[in-house]
């Protein structure tokens, strides 16, 4: 027995230092300018539509229109990997935003803080937070807002994939930066009177042809595009375009409206993996060219399709290597709204009586005030690729944040994606809270007017390099 014992151990002690020898071997190899150099990109996707009889944002799921999808990028060799996922949602919000950063960032080998999560805030489509979720489950009300059974297998298979996407991602030798005007679809909500208050939203879909008649207003009608290239072999392409992506919705079957149908179109007609965010599209919609008629979405999908065609086609490839990618990220703590009152939200929480839509929203701004008094904050990132800085902003952002931003580095390609936590809703302007409106009231957003401050400053740090 002590004979066995003893060559045993010697045959452990044998192979552990021949596995040693590996890592370091491994480890040499991993970290030298050869291997660093090795910028790579893989792409994934998973199916996100809801299950029948599930809740969509306003109605219960009748039917799937035209599949949603869960999809992205993982970008390998530039330090730890980073991920960018959009989902055609309406929004995820505190815990779920935060599960989801965590479990993708696993599935890459990386932190959350090197996840962006984004959706693109379609209207027939689910929401997601699992922190409001667990409050109206002590109440009896789990499931309410969201099938968090649903939510998780999205989650599940979208972590394999990005298993999958850093195993099989390919090497990336030049990048293309493009932008194409996007016509008759973004147009400004807010219509200010001559005493500058707001005298009409334009809705998404506006079926009074006065107020159709107003100007565009302020919006910003490029399209920008990002994409990724193998020598002469386009490996992934991203855009961004800031606008609301209703056309007409509360039907019942999931899709992912007009902006969606642009991406799924390109995507054929190129054969490449086509990845769109929503913009700082907040007081953006299409309401000025859009009275809600449902021959409408493929108009309006056309004209965002060509934008895509005129940026994909714009592009002059620039080399690129991992020494040219970075991430940074700065964290901030958002000045949340004095309505919110956390006795008055427990309240209603827990009011029997009220119904489940008041209680699941009450949920929802309870989760996001009580984050704000214990200084959670929200991750504001950028990525830089080359000239290219992509900022990943939260809330239904104003498109005059997106306008700034660009402003601040005129000398760089700046493009933005808002709708990440969704948890702090509409985010306007500071001046747009003294103004009126839909946007800016208690209904709709749960930060106070400062938060403009606190995002720029943000966004400039981020520009700095
Ligand atoms: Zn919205």
């Amino acid at each position: 027995m002590t004979g066995r014992f003893a060559l045993n151990s010697r045959v452990c002690s044998w192979r552990s230092a021949v596995l040693r020898l590996m890592v370091v071997v491994l480890f040499l190899f991993s970290t030298s300018p050869l291997m660093a150099d090795k910028l790579r990109v893989g792409t994934f996707a998973v199916d996100a539509s809801p299950p029948v009889g599930s809740p969509l944002a306003y109605d219960p799921t009748v039917g799937i229109q035209l599949p949603l999808s869960c999809r992205g990028i993982v970008i390998v060799g530039a330090g730890e990997p980073i991920v960018l996922c959009a989902i055609d949602w309406i929004g995820i919000s505190s815990g779920g935003h935060q599960v989801f950063r965590e479990r993708l960032g696993e599935a890459a080998g990386t932190t959350a803080a090197r996840v962006a999560v984004h959706t693109l805030h379609q209207h027939d489509a689910p929401r997601c937070d699992f922190s409001a979720d667990e409050l109206l489950q002590a109440q009896g009300l789990g499931g309410t807002g969201f099938d968090t059974a649903h939510a998780r297998d999205v989650l599940r298979r979208a972590s394999l994939a990005v298993t999958d996407a850093v195993s099989n991602a390919v090497p990336v030798t030049h990048v293309g930066l493009g932008e194409g005007t996007v016509e008759k679809v973004a147009s400004n909500r807010r219509i200010l009177g001559p005493d500058g208050k707001v005298l009409h939203t334009r809705y998404t879909a506006t079926a009074n042809p006065k107020i159709r008649a107003f100007p565009a207003g302020t919006i910003d009608p490029q399209l920008k595009l990002l994409s990724f290239w193998n020598e002469d072999e386009p490996v992934a392409v991203l855009t961004w375009y800031a606008t609301h992506p209703q056309s007409y919705y509360r039907t019942g079957l999931a899709n992912p409206d007009f902006p969606g149908m642009a991406r799924n179109a390109r995507q054929d007609e190129t054969g490449v993996p086509h990845i769109h965010f929503n913009g700082a599209g907040g007081n953006i919609g299409a309401g000025k060219w859009n009275d809600g008629s449902p021959e409408n979405r493929q108009i309006l999908a056309d004209r965002v399709a060509d934008g895509m065609r005129k940026a994909w086609e714009n592009v002059d490839l620039e080399p690129v290597s991992a020494e040219d990618v970075d991430w940074q990220v700065e964290s901030v703590v958002l000045p949340v709204a004095d309505h919110l009152d956390e006795e008055q939200l427990l309240a209603t929480v827990q009011n029997s009586e009220a119904d489940n839509a008041t209680r699941w929203y009450a949920a929802k701004n309870l989760v996001w005030l009580r984050r704000c008094k214990v200084r959670d904050p929200i991750d504001i990132s950028c990525l830089s690729v080359g000239r290219a800085r992509v900022l990943h902003m939260p809330g239904e952002l104003f498109v005059e944040y997106q306008l700034a931003a660009q402003q601040v580095r005129p000398d760089l390609f700046v493009a933005m994606a808002a709708y990440g936590d969704y948890a702090p809703g509409y985010i306007g302007t500071e001046v747009a809270y003294g103004q009126g409106g839909y946007e800016t009231s208690e209904r709709a957003s749960r930060v106070a007017p400062e938060v403009e401050h606190v995002l720029m400053e943000a966004v400039r740090s981020l520009l700095k390099n």
